[in-house]
């Protein structure tokens, strides 16, 4: 099945927004073995809709649209799509009592535009919107199935995977499902795990390899296309066994919902542990990205930016000499800083970070030069070094992640 993706609205064009909707659905639409290939962006014009329209019915089999559903004038999808097709408009409704519900609830008044928004396009499949107003529908004419989707994220995305993923599969000639395992990495950039894994990457058919990177981690999908989920996981067996063998070392974790933070939650929870940090150069990154994950009041202590000298000499109680000698950032700073924050805050771990983040050097100490100190309860503390590449928000990112990485690989050791 041949898809393409457009998306309508103006301030895509003009750069106010970006058009995440076409990411999200091409990703989805990969999930269950459907290629996309065109990505379009329109204007909230009934001219250059329609010819739009006319390109994707004569080269695609799957045309799905995303915006211009809403009760304003310059919502021109339902039409536009309804006079190519050549059906009426007609009022869906459940989706008229969605909409007149929605108002009762909250004791306003509503507009008859409002009206507009429970319109599809008559003999359509309607999705329900669970967030919104405007439903979603999809119809097939002349061999090409149109879908009208909601512009708004928070609309579309659960709509998509509610109701249109499972009503595409169904389109699908071959029932088949698509079964994939997720494997994190860090200690390891994209490029060179790429490098490492390059031979499997470069014959894979089924399952397939992708590499990519998001919020300073690296992550490799490998997705099997099968009869059963049986069968997807004894193809992705073999090829999950090469993996670890060759790259097995920088595998924290593996899942969709496992970031180093939520990994090391987990396990600070599991082994009735917690964690406390001192940071400088990351300015309360690491204790943010903790705080994130639900339950990580169990596991964590509490935290010292200890930004300025003096406050890493009358909190932390780091020697003047040692700040004067070695300076704020050194392996012997970064060591005390953890042992302190553990004994004070009365954590199993203690977990420093001491750095230039740029963008000039300080200390005469180049950009990017990062010390982590890990302390943990009974063991010696380790200070990892680290020369970090990118500008301050990528160096603050990447090295509160390999904090949280080396405490992690700190837990394994002990
Ligand atoms: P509404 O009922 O809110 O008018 P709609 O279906 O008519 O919804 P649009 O008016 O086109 O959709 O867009 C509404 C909002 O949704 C936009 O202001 C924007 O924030 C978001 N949006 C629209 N299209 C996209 C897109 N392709 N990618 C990301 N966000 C989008």
């Amino acid at each position: 099945m041949r898809a393409e993706i457009i998306a309508v609205g103006t301030e895509l064009l003009l750069g106010q927004i970006a058009n995440t909707n076409a990411q999200f659905l091409s990703q989805k639409l990969a999930d269950i073995g459907i290629g996309v290939y065109f990505h379009t962006v329109v204007g909230d014009n009934a001219e250059r809709l329609d010819q739009v329209i006319r390109l994707g019915a004569e080269r695609s089999d799957l045309v799905i649209f995303t915006g211009g559903l809403g009760p304003t004038q310059d919502d021109l999808t339902k039409e536009t799509v309804a006079a190519h097709v050549g059906v009426e408009l007609v009022t869906d409704a459940p989706a008229m009592k969605h909409i007149e519900d929605f108002f009762a609830q909250r004791g306003i008044t509503m507009t008859e535009n409002n009206r507009k928004q429970a319109l599809v396009l008559a003999g359509s499949h309607v999705f329900a919107n669970d967030y919104g107003m405007a439903p979603g529908m999809a119809i097939r004419h002349d061999g090409t199935t149109f879908v009208l989707l909601p512009g708004p994220p928070s609309e579309l995305y659960p709509m998509v995977e509610r109701y249109v993923l499972p009503y595409l599969t169904e389109l699908l000639p071959e029932k088949q499902v698509f079964h994939s395992r997720v494997f994190r990495f860090y200690g390891i950039g994209e490029s060179a795990l790429e490098e490492k894994l390059i031979d499997l990457i470069e014959k894979q058919d089924n399952p397939t390899i992708a590499p990519y990177a998001k919020e300073f981690e690296v992550t490799l999908r490998v997705t099997a296309r099968a009869a059963t989920t049986e069968q997807g996981e004894a193809l992705i067996l073999p090829v999950e066994e090469e993996i670890r063998r060759r790259v097995g070392q920088y595998i924290y974790g593996t899942g969709e919902n496992s970031s180093l933070h939520e990994v090391l939650v987990q396990e600070l929870a599991r082994r009735g542990e917690t964690i406390a940090c001192a940071e400088s150069c990351t300015g309360g990154t690491v204790a943010s990205l903790i705080t994130s994950v639900p339950g990580s009041s169990a596991v964590f202590r509490g935290g010292v930016v200890c930004y300025t000298n003096e406050v890493k000499n009358q909190v932390l109680e780091v020697p003047a000499d040692v700040l004067h000698t070695d300076g704020a950032v050194s392996a012997k700073t970064a060591k005390l800083l953890a042992e302190h924050v553990r004994e004070k805050l009365g954590s199993t771990y203690g977990v420093s970070v001491t750095g230039v983040a740029g963008p000039d050097p300080s200390e005469g100490k180049p950009v990017g030069l990062v010390y982590i100190g890990i302390a943990a309860e009974g063991s010696s503390t380790v200070v990892k070094e680290l020369r970090l590449a990118g500008r301050r928000h990528a160096i603050v990112g990447r090295a509160a992640k390999f904090a949280l990485f080396y405490a992690l690989q700190m837990q394994k050791e002990r």
